[in-house]
């Protein structure tokens, strides 16, 4: 069915046509009938990574095949949001291994963006936890791959952006909790200089992450509060807690209603940093138990909060730099605040090692923002990623919507060898997205 498609970012916005599938007998006739596919989740990436001339929705397609409650272990049908997946496994004292900061995506969206959370540093990103993974290759055969069976394969997909195949049926291992709640500790930090040495201070804790007041100038030059936290143990909640340890938080009911001018997003932000950063008796640092939404998705809170960014859309700038480049991110953290177009708030996180083929984290720290598409954006942007570049630096390819061919090359190493691995079990180049032909991984027809 042809229907007008955008991601997150509400942009860009195209026309394609999507089918969709919920038996492996159907997938396999959709992609014997198409050239030009790409597999689509929730569409919680920003850019064009899942649009094409057909896309095909794997949403229905989103069976549990096993739950090892003993040993943690899930095996799914790829199509299931990570959502769903969390109301399966909280109740039984399980969580995902690795998260980002929405549950609104898909097992396949989450190994095809190999994606990370708050706890890199010490957990990896998403592919550490995957016993194996079976995908739809253009040929229609079905392989399993993991970190021992056809490892090409399994490292081309992981972060690979679908152009391997449709990854049908995943194994990935769980993460055992006593409580659905997590103990965060709120850390004010006075400056750029100051979370940074407080993410340092603070690595010991399985999850940080900071949010970065892009306003402030001079000696609050990065004016941030850094958020740790841990899985709580039942010792550490409330005797109200302490009732229902392991019950699921209350879903939100707020909504975005329709697409609003973009200083409204803004005006919301600045006075939630402020309460936070201000509130609570002005103490530096505050400790509580939270449930585990609030903590690892705050923004899902406000159903299509994207529509605050107005019709013409937005596109989120993430870069990652390596550990000997922070200088790198004062530069473009001031080259931003003082454009005045980026987003009130920027988000930080440190990465530890990776060294995969195309997977985005690396060793140091990633910060990412919002800007609203207008004129001149995408030049300013360019200026950026050299900037990016000259700090060996990249761009997160499931944020992006319009990196130039030449960034991409440079700056991922092993480009060349992902797409000898793709070209060998697609020398027909059948699975090809809008950002793929963009980037030259796919020859453009
Ligand atoms: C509010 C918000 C916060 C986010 N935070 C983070 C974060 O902290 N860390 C992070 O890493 N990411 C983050 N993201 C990005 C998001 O996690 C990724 O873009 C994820 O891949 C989206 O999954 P999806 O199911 O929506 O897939 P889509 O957005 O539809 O597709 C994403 C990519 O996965 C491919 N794909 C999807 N399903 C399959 C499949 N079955 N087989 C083969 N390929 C497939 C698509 O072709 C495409 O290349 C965030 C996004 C939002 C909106």
């Amino acid at each position: 069915m042809q229907k007008q498609l955008a991601n997150w970012g509400n942009y860009p916005a195209v026309t394609c046509d999507e089918q969709a599938f919920s038996q492996d007998d159907q997938l396999q006739a959709v992609v014997a009938q198409h050239d030009a596919i790409i597999a689509r989740g929730n569409g919680r990436c920003y850019g064009d990574a899942s649009l094409a001339v057909h896309s095909i929705s794997t949403l229905k397609y989103d069976k549990v095949l096993d739950f090892d409650v003993q040993h943690g272990y899930l095996t799914c049908q790829s199509g299931i949001t990570l959502d769903q997946v969390l109301e399966i496994i909280v109740p039984k004292g399980w969580f995902l291994p690795v998260t980002p900061g929405t549950k609104n995506i898909t097992i396949g969206g989450a190994i095809a963006s190999d994606v990370h959370g708050k706890n890199h540093h010490v957990d990896g990103a998403f592919s550490r936890h995957v016993t194996w993974v079976d995908v739809l290759t253009a040929d229609g055969q079905t392989i399993r791959c993991s970190h021992t069976e056809n490892t090409d394969l399994f490292w081309a997909t992981c972060g690979g952006m679908g152009l391997t195949g449709v990854i049908t049926v995943v194994k990935f291992d769980l993460k055992k909790i006593e409580t659905a709640y997590i103990k965060q500790t709120q850390i004010k930090a006075k400056n750029l200089d100051e979370v940074i040495r407080l993410f340092e201070e603070y690595k010991h804790y399985t999850y940080s992450v900071a949010w970065i007041d892009c306003l402030q100038k001079g000696d609050a030059f990065g004016r941030s509060i850094l958020i740790v936290g841990e899985h709580a143990t039942t010792a550490d909640l409330s005797p109200k807690q302490a009732e229902h340890p392991l019950q699921l938080p209350k879903k939100s009911q707020l909504t975005m209603p329709f697409n609003l001018p973009e200083f409204v997003l803004n005006t919301f932000t600045v006075k939630a940093f402020n309460w936070l950063y201000y509130g609570k008796n002005f103490k530096r640092e505050i400790t509580n138990v939270v449930p585990y939404e609030p903590f690892f998705y705050p923004l899902d809170a406000i159903l299509h909060w994207n529509r605050g960014y107005g019709k013409s859309g937005f596109v989120q700038y993430q870069f990652v730099l390596p550990m000997d480049q922070q200088s790198g991110l004062v530069t473009i953290l001031k080259r931003i605040s003082d454009k005045g177009w980026g987003s009130f708030l920027a988000v930080l996180k440190v990465f530890g090692q990776q060294h995969d083929l195309i997977s985005f984290p690396m060793e140091g720290y990633t910060l990412a923002l919002d800007f609203p598409v207008r004129k001149g954006l995408f030049e300013f942007l360019d200026e950026l990623d050299e900037l990016v570049l000259q700090h060996k630096g990249r761009l997160y390819l499931s944020k992006d919507a319009r990196m130039k061919q030449e960034i991409f090359w440079k700056s991922y190493p092993d480009a060349k060898r992902f797409q000898e691995i793709v070209q060998r079990y697609d020398p027909k180049g059948k699975f090809r997205s809008i950002q793929s032909d963009r980037l030259l991984l796919t020859k453009p027809q």
